[in-house]
């Protein structure tokens, strides 16, 4: 059993009234740590070592220097590569492969790729004339905007961290994170990595706990906070933008998605279905890009259930310590009534099951963990619940489009606008898809492959802003103009 503190001004700390909460093991159900359950003077307390920080040695630190830091923390992460996989494993209960290919690896490129654009994006400048004939000119410099909030969710911990902490820092701000409650560990490990490499007191704060009364509103409301960056449902999203109104502070949101997939008749089938496969399952469909609609094109609609219907019935579930297993749990028994739920009314509503709908049976202590079967449905009508809602869930619902024109109408009836992946052979049809549906993100003939250059975030409730390369800069900065009179 491990114990996780807080990490506030370079050293981790009990909550300031020693409370702690359990966290759970989505795979067995067990409790693998204790977790510091913040208090509102230790929010108070990191929001003020951040600024301090902000104000010293880390604000007035050598851009140059302060960038090379943050290369060191990148390869720190790497030489402690499998303590970030296995506590990954732990808290989220997903495949190995997935935290050794994705999730660990990006989040030490996140330090990296971040301090090189910092390094290498000019500021503009404009010459102009004036009456007088001497002209002037105008020139822009970036600078921290000081405190920022982090917050983040679960399914992809580490990753969806350090991209926002990343450019925070290579901007030359400081940072207090709140990470999801039910995933503290790779926040926690990140602690210890800023003090290896010697980032000063202060630059990077932890504070765990919950959400509403809790660590996320006490630093959210904290006035010193100078801009919150969130990523989580959109519902969250709404409460963190009524409380940063307070001091009219800036935000960027990654919120929820109810993607489509949209596959016509002249894809290249095999990869369509292994992109879509991944699309709808990964991460146990625990991914906000996720596709949870699919619409596929009438000719190959019949071949397409039947092959995705396979390659389900294929996962192999277990514990990501098991050899071969690539099917993890829910993240918690909570998240898996949540998902349960939805299975059940997918019936109600009068789905057709193609497969899953229930609990996969152990006969061990994996029986007390939160697992459930990648679920396939059709036959609803697009006003169903499982069409309409995100379920944040392994499974899909798949119905046939015949033309174009439908099929855009069809994937843009949502209030979500994140992304979508699109299968064609057809140049035309990929553009003409890529342009009219209302979503940040589009792949065609891939999906979650991502550039860290380029901007990433969602239209319409979805998100606000855009992060990645450049676009981080515009939020973790103020971008001021200088006029010199000539
Ligand atoms: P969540 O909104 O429940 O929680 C996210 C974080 O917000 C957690 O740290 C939580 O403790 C905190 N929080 C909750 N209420 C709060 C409040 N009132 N004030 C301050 N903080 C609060 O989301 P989740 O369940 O952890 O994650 C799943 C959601 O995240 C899905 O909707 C998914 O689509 C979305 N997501 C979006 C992206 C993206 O890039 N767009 C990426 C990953 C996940």
């Amino acid at each position: 059993m491990r114990t996780i503190q807080n990490f506030i001004n370079g050293s981790f700390k009990d909550a300031a009234d020693g409370v702690t909460f359990d966290k759970v093991s989505p795979v067995t159900g067990e409790v693998i740590a204790t977790v510091a359950r913040s208090t509102k003077q230790d929010v108070d307390d990191a929001v003020a070592a951040a600024k301090a920080a902000v104000a010293g040695e880390w604000g007035k630190m050598p851009v140059a220097k302060r960038l090379e830091m943050l290369h060191a923390v990148a390869d720190e992460i790497t030489n402690r590569f499998q303590e970030f996989v296995e506590a990954e494993m732990a808290d989220t209960g997903q495949p190995r492969s997935v935290m050794e290919h994705a999730f660990i690896p990006r989040g030490a490129a996140n330090f990296k790729i971040f301090a090189d654009v910092v390094k290498n994006v000019p500021t503009e400048s404009f010459v102009m004339d004036t009456p007088d004939g001497k002209g002037a000119i105008n020139y822009s410099i970036r600078k921290p905007k000081g405190v920022i909030g982090v917050i983040s969710p679960w399914n992809a911990p580490f990753l969806l961290m350090t991209w926002k902490v990343g450019p925070a820092l290579a901007c030359g701000n400081a940072v207090v994170v709140k990470p999801s409650e039910e995933t503290p560990a790779t926040a926690a490990l990140l602690g210890e990595v800023m003090n290896k490499v010697g980032i000063p007191a202060g630059v990077y704060n932890v504070v765990h706990g919950h959400g509403p009364d809790a660590a996320g509103e006490f630093l959210t409301t904290n006035k010193d906070v100078d801009a919150i960056t969130f990523t989580g449902e959109t519902r969250t999203g709404e409460a963190i933008m009524k409380a940063t109104a307070d001091g009219c502070r800036d935000v960027s949101f990654e919120m929820g998605g109810k993607n489509a997939g949209i596959i016509f008749a002249d894809c290249d089938f095999d990869k369509a279905i292994q992109g879509i496969y991944r699309s709808a399952f990964l991460n146990t469909g625990q991914v906000c890009l996720g596709t949870e609609r699919l619409y596929v094109q009438r000719p190959i609609f019949e071949k397409f259930v039947e092959a995705l219907k396979n390659k389900a019935e294929a996962a192999k579930f277990g514990a990501p310590t098991e050899a071969g297993s690539n099917f993890g749990p829910l993240i918690s028994k909570e998240h898996q009534s949540k998902v349960l739920s939805y299975y059940k009314k997918a019936v109600d509503e009068g789905a057709t099951v193609v497969t899953g709908g229930g609990v996969p049976e152990f006969g061990s202590e994996l029986d007390n963990g939160s697992w459930v079967q990648p679920t396939i449905w059709t036959d609803l009508p697009e006003s169903a619940s499982v069409i309409q809602e995100e379920i944040f869930g392994p499974c899909c619902h798949i119905r046939p489009f015949d033309t174009e024109e439908e099929v855009i109408e069809l994937a843009n009836a949502t209030d979500y606008g994140l992304s979508t992946t699109i299968w064609t052979t057809n140049l035309g049809t990929a553009h003409r898809m890529a342009d009219a549906i209302d979503v940040g993100i589009t792949w065609v003939n891939e999906w979650f492959l991502r550039d860290l250059r380029t901007p990433f975030g969602g239209s319409k409730q979805s998100g606000i802003g855009r992060e990645g390369g450049v676009h981080s800069l515009e939020f973790y900065t103020e971008l001021r103009n200088v006029c010199i009179k000539l």
